[in-house]
């Protein structure tokens, strides 16, 4: 797809993220980067977050690995100690009959980090090649992942709640493990990187 609309660099402006005046490069330079009005630090066009957000990417991922592997949960039931991680977690619940429960976790915890792994990989490596391939479709997949941030802590809520509503019964107690801190940084270092993501390099083809 072709744009013919102009973008701020080729017509040699920038906007004050601040105050939102729209000055040419010269007078920006003349001024020592600094907003005329407001006397903002102007930011460096060619200063690009792509580099930021790859490191948060690539940090979330690994995390991801002990957030699996460690136990999330550790429940003591008539003097026994068990472990769960995330998925036997989840084969507990669905074993004992509590299948929405099993769902939650499941499409928390699994489903949606994958997805989000994978649709943040397609954004930040199409617009490092600078793709002109489905825009529209890319601008979309953006929105979505920025809609489920704010349900990526589902799990970390499903399993505090548990742990709340486990410590009212005298013969059951509940703990979180370690498992649940590396899930909830995993989290939160996917929506750091969906926030650095920048939509509008999804435009630029040069
Ligand atoms: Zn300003």
């Amino acid at each position: 797809m072709t744009i013919d609309v102009p973008f701020a660099r080729e017509m040699q402006v920038c906007r004050c993220p601040l105050c939102g005046l729209v000055c040419s490069d010269d007078k920006a330079a003349d001024s020592g980067r600094k907003c005329p009005r407001c006397h903002t630090v102007l930011p460096h066009r060619q200063h690009s977050r792509t580099q930021l957000s790859w490191a948060l990417l690539f940090t979330a991922m690994i995390l991801y690995v002990p957030a699996n592997l460690f136990p999330v949960m550790s429940t003591t039931l008539l003097g026994q100690d068990s472990d769960s991680t995330i998925l036997s977690g989840v084969l507990v619940f669905w074993r004992s009959g509590s299948w929405g429960i099993a769902a939650i976790i499941f499409v928390a915890s699994v489903v949606v980090p994958c997805l989000k792994f994978l649709s943040l990989s397609v954004l930040l490596f199409s617009t490092g090649r600078k793709s002109c391939w489905a825009r529209r479709e890319r601008a979309r997949l953006y929105r979505v992942v920025d809609w489920i941030g704010c349900w990526s802590m589902l799990d970390v809520v499903v399993v505090a709640v548990l742990c709340g509503l486990l410590q009212f019964h005298t013969i059951s107690e509940a703990e979180p493990r370690a498992g649940i801190f590396y899930f909830g940084f995993m989290v939160i270092l996917t929506m750091l990187c969906t926030l650095s993501f920048e939509p509008k390099t999804l435009w630029e083809d040069k």
